[in-house]
């Protein structure tokens, strides 16, 4: 049974779905936000610990790698899973459609951290690059699939998508719990060794459990499909019949090759500079071309700009702020230590107290509400000043271990910075993309952040945990270099906001 009022070529809702589930959304969207929770769980978990495991000596159960090693390793690995998105996008929009690419993505995903269950350098790598694949795609195609659940005029997708993201992070908080008890407490290591196995392979239970939680996620896809056997269809194929097998090598060439050029740029930094001067010079030609598309092209390309920097402070949280969390922290709370890999779970928390927050306020502030150049502004500034906090804390670091409050607070500032610029941007990419574009401006969002978790990982490397000065200089420098880009943001909004010609 489908509802009568489905609008021409969408799909059609069959009425009894079209309720029933979370807060009387969709059924489909308990599915995805449980499919989704515990892919999260799978990524943030494997995450919160990935770092500590290649930095940890081999004698000790890890890689020995030093920082700049393991940084690079980490950026090169986050960024591949965001940029893939494209070539995962495509090839569900062309080939074999959202709903499929999905369950393909989680199972290539589940056997990915399976293979890093293993102990062996081989099969970590060989893991690595099977989370990243299937990542791409299904990242991309879950988030498709959830605004396929509304019509076009349903005011109910806004909030579809609030609780979709709370779906996140509700499985980013549990995972580094889990994953990082299994890996780094002295209690499991005493389990491992009560059963006569070698307690240094505890980082490999923490690597299998990421994968069994994403084996759950594909089990409630599979069990619960029927609530989405309306969307993420298999598209048809053109009109003589052949798919576009030409345009999904060039994507998966010229995906590739940025992969590679960005993976070299850990040597040769020029390639960083010029991806930069190249965006610049994307956007002033956009804005001077006369089509008002062009004009928002190019206000996306600010907001793709603006994304990236952003990304590059924000997911140091694994890299440079996990060894931070690691060694330079007193974790303990009410006289009980924790795993420093906790830590990673905290970002979470405080997206889970403030989303609801946001949309409150912008639901009182209506109209008044700030734009959306506004918003990414402030959001780099919020950002901006949670490394501004680090430099006192880096400077007591000379002194020994330092109070956890100093980490509790730099994410709450950097999670306010989220929430002004993540959902603000996915809807903002929407309203701006001309709709023929729409999927490929989705993969370009993912790949500003794609290339921030990137950059990232560069600026991690030059971490220092022995040297309190030096640290307070990483910090401040960053903090600096980051301020400079929202003062400029700031300088250019009322040109932004012209460029959106009318769209907020
Ligand atoms: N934390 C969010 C997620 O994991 C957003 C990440 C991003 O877009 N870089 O989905």
């Amino acid at each position: 049974m489908t509802s009568p009022d489905s609008p021409a070529g969408t799909p059609a809702v069959p009425t009894d779905l079209h309720t029933g589930g979370l807060g009387g959304h969709p059924r489909g969207l308990t599915t995805l936000f449980l499919a989704e929770m515990w892919e999260r769980f799978s990524f943030y978990g494997m995450r919160a610990i990935l770092m500590l495991f290649m930095v940890l000596a081999v004698t000790e159960g890890g890689l020995g790698y030093d920082t700049r090693k393991a940084a690079g390793i980490y950026g090169t690995y986050t960024m591949s899973g965001y940029l893939l998105c494209i070539l995962g996008g495509f090839i569900a929009d062309n080939f074999i459609g959202a709903r499929r690419s999905v369950l393909i993505g989680g199972v290539i995903i589940a056997l990915g951290h399976f293979t890093m269950a293993l102990n062996s350098e081989i099969t970590f790598f060989i893991g690595l690059a099977l989370v990243a694949a299937g990542t791409g795609l299904l990242k991309p195609n879950i988030s498709t699939m959830v605004g396929s659940l509304y019509r076009p005029t349903d005011e109910r997708r806004d909030a579809g998508f609030s609780i979709f993201y709370m779906g996140i992070n509700i499985g980013a908080f549990l995972s580094p719990l889990v994953c990082g008890y299994l890996a780094q407490s002295a209690g499991w290591k005493a389990t491992l060794a009560g059963w006569g196995l070698d307690p240094r392979t505890s980082w490999h239970w923490g690597f299998a459990a990421a994968g069994v939680g994403m084996t759950l996620g594909l089990i409630v896809y599979v069990l619960q499909r029927g609530r989405l056997a309306h969307v993420g269809n298999k598209p048809a194929p053109e009109a003589d019949g052949s798919r576009p097998w030409g345009k999904l090598g060039l994507v998966l060439l010229g995906s590739l090759a940025l992969i590679t050029a960005m993976w070299f740029s850990d040597t040769y930094k020029w390639i960083v500079y010029l991806l930069f001067a190249l965006q610049i010079a994307l956007i002033v030609f956009f804005a001077f071309r006369p089509s008002q598309e062009s004009k928002r092209l190019a206000a996306i390309l600010v907001f793709f700009f603006a994304a990236e920097i952003f990304w590059a402070i924000f997911e140091q949280t694994g890299s440079s702020i996990s060894l931070f969390a690691d060694r330079l922290t007193d974790n303990r709370m009410f006289g009980q230590s924790f795993p420093s890999s906790w830590w990673q779970s905290v970002n979470s928390i405080w997206v889970i107290l403030l989303a609801p927050l946001f949309a409150w306020l912008w639901i009182q502030l209506g109209p008044r509400q700030p734009s959306s150049p506004v918003k990414f502004t402030l959001g780099l500034l919020f950002v901006a000043l949670s490394f501004v906090l680090m430099v006192p804390a880096a400077k007591l670091t000379a002194h020994g271990l330092v109070s956890p409050l100093w980490l509790l607070v730099l994410f709450f500032l950097q999670t306010v910075g989220e929430m002004l610029l993540s959902p603000v941007g996915l809807s903002t990419m929407t309203k701006l993309a001309p709709q023929r574009l729409l999927g490929l401006v989705m993969g370009i969002w993912f790949l500003a952040a794609a290339l921030g978790n990137k950059l990232a990982g560069v600026l991690a490397g030059e971490f220092k945990s022995e040297d309190a000065a030096g640290l307070s200089t990483f910090f401040w420098q960053q903090a600096l270099s980051v301020g400079a880009c929202t003062l400029v943001l700031f300088a250019l909004v009322p040109w932004v906001k012209r460029l959106m010609g009318g769209v907020r």
